[in-house]
């Protein structure tokens, strides 16, 4: 396979698709560019060899043309970053986009207008009718399937070569994500330096794994975990299963727990992990305390108690201090450890402690020579929160993305790139 590393942009017009999906405030600032600057690696590697770049990107969730969701409000912020001027298309696949990208020079740089404006980039039918028939949404389908792969050609045709960086949409099959790569032989087509790192954090995750391997859960519900904790029953020595799913395994173990959160529906899938852990050897750790709190707010009162002994009126709102000790006492003997999900209502400083606990013992079993991975949303804001992101190995920029890898399904973005078939 091509590695960006190795290859000599000089000449070449590379198609980049990068995530700058960024959050904006009301007057169109950006409030955190993280995924810029993720981006920036790969962007300047191209424009150093020589070569002059296309960027391809979504913003936001557009249903068509969409002003809030333009790329042109952050033209100004790359410039300044990349320390080069911009320029824009106002039309991803217009004439102008086309004129733009042709007349291109050695080190210039072209941002095309939110790919997403277009229907084609995801593939999926807009604005059928609510009463449409199976068969009037089937007919929608194909067509669209058939201008996406038009869509794809067009961008594809800008550009020598291909560059996915774009790791926090590469769990999806859309034009610029994946579909374009096929237009560019295996030399021409690669990971960017982002999508290249990510892909190496899951692998040694999942394929180069140093024991003992200690997975942390946590989050609110074991339903939108369920696929991941199975497929890391399959891998993991240790498996801390926290946050607001504890209360689900507790009460199917038949333990009180007040008004704390729970998945009554998922009681027997509960009980289902417990014993596929103990088949496969798994150690399945669960809090043995709670901090409870009698509101579901910061200043609600609080006071500690075992688990599955939560009084009516009360709710777990994060692990007590014995829970602390033994998550942390596994997380210290481990080699390789993956995070996804804090221990409690981590928001409220008054139930952060288990999630930041949780977080430097990380950072320390890191320090001692561990890999860790932490990554999912929720887990990456708690360890920016605790100031804990240049402690641990890796902090991955995916979310979806990252979760269905862990997952072991195939990421249409990066079997693209690999010329492997995906769905
Ligand atoms: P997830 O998006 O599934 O990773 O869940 C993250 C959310 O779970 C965070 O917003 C936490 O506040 C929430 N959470 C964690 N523990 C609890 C709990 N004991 N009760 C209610 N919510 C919780």
């Amino acid at each position: 396979m091509q590695s960006i590393e190795n290859f000599n942009f000089a000449g070449k017009k590379a198609f980049v698709r990068v995530d700058f999906n960024v959050p904006l405030d009301e007057n169109f600032n950006i409030t955190d560019d993280t995924r810029m600057r993720a981006a920036l690696p790969t962007l300047k590697k191209i424009l150093g060899d020589g070569g002059s770049v296309i960027i391809g990107s979504h913003l936001g969730r557009p249903k068509g043309v969409n002003e809030k969701f333009s790329l042109k409000h952050i033209q100004k912020h790359l410039a300044d970053l990349l320390g080069v001027d911009v320029q824009f298309a106002a039309d991803c696949v217009g004439e102008e986009a086309g004129a733009k990208a042709a007349a291109l020079q050695p080190g210039e740089v072209l941002l095309l207008e939110n790919l997403r404006f277009y229907a084609e980039e995801e593939g999926k039918p807009r604005n059928l009718p609510e009463d449409a028939t199976d068969e009037q949404k089937a007919e929608a389908k194909k067509a669209i399937k058939a201008s996406q792969k038009e869509f794809a050609k067009r961008l594809a045709s800008y550009a020598d070569v291909y560059v996915n960086d774009a790791f926090g949409t590469a769990h999806r099959a859309h034009a610029s994500t994946a579909i374009m790569a096929d237009d560019f032989d295996t030399d021409h087509r690669m990971f960017g330096f982002l999508m290249e790192k990510e892909v190496k954090a899951v692998d040694k995750i999942l394929n180069d794994i140093k024991r003992p391997f200690t997975a942390i859960m946590g989050g609110s519900k074991v339903s939108s975990k369920i696929e991941i904790i199975e497929n890391l029953l399959n891998k993991v020595d240790n498996l801390i299963l926290t946050g607001g799913m504890t209360y689900t395994f507790t009460k199917a173990q038949g333990g009180k727990i007040g008004n704390s959160i729970v998945e009554n529906d998922k009681l027997d899938l509960a009980l289902e992990i417990i014993a596929k852990a103990k088949e496969k050897g798994v150690n399945l750790v669960l809090a043995v305390d709670d901090k409870i709190a009698d509101a579901f707010s910061n200043d609600a009162n609080t006071r500690y108690c075992p688990v599955d002994n939560v009084p009516e009126g009360w709710m777990g709102m994060d692990i007590g201090p014995e829970s602390m000790a033994i998550f942390t006492d596994v997380i210290l003997k481990s080699k390789t450890i993956l995070w996804n999900g804090p221990t409690g209502v981590f928001e409220f400083d008054n139930f952060s402690t288990g999630s930041r606990v949780v977080g430097e013992a990380i950072g320390e079993a890191t320090g001692n020579g561990a890999f860790s991975l932490v990554g999912g949303g929720d887990s990456v804001a708690c360890v920016n929160k605790f100031g804990l992101a240049n402690n641990v190995s890796y902090v991955s920029t995916g979310g979806g993305a990252l979760l269905e890898a862990i997952e072991g399904k195939v990421l249409p973005g990066i079997a693209a790139v690999e010329g492997k078939p995906y769905k």
